[in-house]
């Protein structure tokens, strides 16, 4: 471990992690890439690359020009047309109208399949009844739905008629859908009487009642049924979905759009803060999603059933559950619920069913699944898995290797995949056919991207330190604008280390290899005895301990070492946490990733907050460790947990 000069400010790298795990011979022998070409042929010419990706999109017109970059701002397939909804339906429609798109699986156990066909024919119906409703080419449409069919089809209709659609997370509450509905000006709410979550309705029509209230741009509110709920409606502005659409054919042209023309916004997790408007765009966007889906998930659709388990409502549903897997005439399938209702096996037991091959999902649940204990992945055959991704955190080794073994049966190779709400699409990641993967690296920049790691100087560190991780160059699928405040898009990602360096807001070290390895935000990097640590590495180094499930750790100011570090932990399903088990896990880090990084305390607890997403909100820990008032939590999933967990810190604190 090297000193740190105050002024260049890196990361302390500790966690030392060797295992290595090559890709499986029969996975490897039939990838679509099995050797490093597509690498270097991106190195050698990033816009013929793209350009060559480009011929796999049906375009109305060519582009004239490949990119545009004039930092900050990029443009992607300059002068090109096309229209996202037709690429994800029609041409399927056109060679395969029969493959299922999506197997969809309500929470009460109800199921529906929409083929290519029919999935194309519901869009057109909602395609013309947004129009008949007047909605226009780049009008605003607010969707706030659980995970429905009529969700994708709400997308993809707005898509299809050039509409901006801004999807709201159905697990949010009023304020919030009414923030975003404001933020984005939108003039019509697609909502349902309800959704179904661990067994109970989720009041969607009664938030969005609330929310539009407040909302005058809101014209309409079109309701989809799905839970039978009786909700009021209000004569003038609310419509049921179904009779919209009973007097509608399917038959919808769908509108020529410009590359560069919006296809969505959509609203960051708020794990740092207040969420931001990110704007996508549709010809880069909807390539960069395809190539990277295809590629990295190793997509053979005639044979592939692909389940990413993730919300609509988030970035990662939007590129691999809609767009990414649907432009490649991927079959999905879709879960509505919880994945402990009725019981804590429901997502093996859908796999089995549906005879998954590939799972993509967030370390969250990873670590939920290593708690519940492996019997209950155990009672479901798992065979049909050949490969498995993980997004939205850094994973701990420990969650990595539970995964590929009580999972993958140590037969599926595991893509750990860097990317964020405005990167778009996937970044950093392995290509499971040829990359060797270790537990916990991100390993490689997906062909033609370029990050780097640097110090507060804006100079490159060294192999094995931890710095900035930023991207020196365009990528198809980058968002375009903060919707409404470019000032901020130019402030907040572009001027750290000037206009044309992206900057993530994550900390990432490079291994002796050139691996990569997320170290968690750097918001969150902890200043402890002169030494700038990850949370992620103390985390690890806790997960790494047979009686920890999850960890988030956070420091607090001590006079004595400049921060003191505070972990908050959760344990395995029946283990007994007292005072010794405390003491040996704070002995185990300091023999993990050394002395230095022993917390100062350590608090049990139940739970962690989270936002919606899933993700840990460190923030907030640091708050409750602080003794200070809570900041925003508006994007808090379980409120009630922060309240107990500040008794129990409060107790330890006093010691
Ligand atoms: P906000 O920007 O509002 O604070 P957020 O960053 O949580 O919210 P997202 O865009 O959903 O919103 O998440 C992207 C972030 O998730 C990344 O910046 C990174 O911190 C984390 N992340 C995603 N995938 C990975 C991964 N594979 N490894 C490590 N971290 C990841
Ligand atoms: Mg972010």
């Amino acid at each position: 471990m090297s000193a740190v000069s105050e002024k260049v400010l890196t990361i302390d790298a500790l966690l030392e992690e060797h295992r290595v795990i090559h890709p499986p011979a029969a996975f490897r022998a039939g990838a679509l890439v099995k050797d490093d070409r597509v690498y270097e042929e991106a190195d050698r010419d990033l816009e013929g690359f793209w350009a060559r990706e480009a011929e796999r999109l049906d375009w109305f017109r060519r582009w004239r020009r490949v990119c545009k970059w004039d930092p900050p701002w990029v443009k992607w397939f300059l002068g090109g047309r096309l229209n996202a909804a037709h690429n994800c339906l029609d041409r399927h429609v056109a060679t395969h109208p029969d493959r299922v798109a999506y197997f969809w699986e309500g929470e009460p156990g109800d199921t529906r399949r929409l083929t290519y066909r029919e999935l194309h024919h519901e869009v057109g119906r909602f395609a013309n009844a947004l129009r008949r409703l007047g909605v226009r080419r780049g009008d605003r449409v607010a969707i706030y739905l659980g995970m429905v069919p009529e969700l994708p089809v709400a997308m993809l209709a707005c898509a299809r008629i050039g509409a901006v659609h801004s999807v709201v997370f159905g697990g949010f509450a009023a304020d919030a859908l009414r923030d975003r509905i404001d933020d984005a000006d939108a003039e019509v709410l697609i909502t349902a009487d309800g959704s179904w979550r661990r067994g109970k309705v989720v009041p969607l029509k009664a938030s969005a009642d609330e929310a539009v209230k407040a909302c005058p741009s809101i014209r309409t509110v079109v309701v989809v049924r799905r839970t039978g709920e009786k909700v009021p409606m209000t004569p003038g502005r609310d419509l049921w979905y179904d009779d919209l659409v009973k007097a509608e054919t399917s038959d919808c042209p769908p509108e020529e759009m410009d590359a560069e023309d919006p296809l969505y916004i959509l609203y960051t997790s708020g794990t740092t803060g207040k969420p931001k408007g990110i704007l996508h765009t549709t010809g880069g966007y909807l390539l960069g999603v395809s190539t990277t889906h295809r590629l990295i998930f190793d997509i053979h659709p005639e044979q592939d059933i692909y389940w990413c388990a993730a919300d609509i409502g988030w970035v990662t549903g939007h590129s691999y559950i809609v767009y990414g897997p649907l432009a490649n005439g991927t079959t999905s399938i879709l879960y509505e619920g919880a994945p402990d209702y009725p019981d804590k096996d429901r997502w093996w037991s859908i796999a089995e069913k549906y005879q998954a091959t590939i799972l993509y999902t967030a370390p969250t649940a990873i670590r939920a699944f290593m708690k519940w204990g492996p019997e209950y992945p155990a009672r479901h055959d798992l065979s049909s898995l050949r490969l498995l991704g993980t997004v939205g955190e850094p994973i701990n080794p420990e969650a990595w290797m539970w995964y590929w073994k009580a999972i993958g049966g140590e037969r599926c190779p595991v893509v750990d995949t860097w990317w964020q709400t405005e990167t778009g699409m996937i970044l950093i990641t392995p290509l499971p056919g040829v990359t060797r993967l270790k537990p916990g690296s991100a390993t490689r920049p997906f062909p033609g991207v370029q990050p780097d790691i640097l110090d507060e100087n804006g100079n490159q560190v060294a192999p094995n330190q931890g710095g900035y991780l930023v991207l020196r160059r365009p990528w198809p699928a980058q968002f375009r604008t903060i919707y409404g405040s470019p000032e901020r898009y130019v402030e907040q990602y572009f001027s750290k280390f000037g206009k044309g360096i992206y900057l993530t807001g994550d900390g990432a070290k490079r291994d002796d290899h050139g691996d990569f390895w997320l170290l968690g935000r750097i918001d969150d990097v902890m200043n402890v005895a002169g030494h700038r640590l990850s949370t992620y590495e103390v985390e690890s180094a806790l997960v790494d301990h047979p009686a920890v499930a999850e960890s988030a750790v956070v420091s607090r100011p001590d006079p004595d070492a400049g921060e003191a570090i505070v972990a908050f932990v959760t344990l395995k399903a029946g283990v007994n946490g007292d005072e010794t088990l405390i003491a040996e896990l704070r002995e185990h880090v300091a023999k993990k990733i050394g002395k230095l990084a022993r917390p100062h305390a350590i608090v049990l607890s139940a739970d962690l907050p989270k936002t919606r997403s899933g993700k840990i909100m460190r923030r907030l820990l640091r708050d409750v460790a602080r003794g200070r008032a809570l900041g925003d939590v508006t994007t808090l999933a379980n409120a009630e947990v922060v309240e107990e967990i500040r008794a129990l810190a409060r107790t330890r604190h006093e010691e």
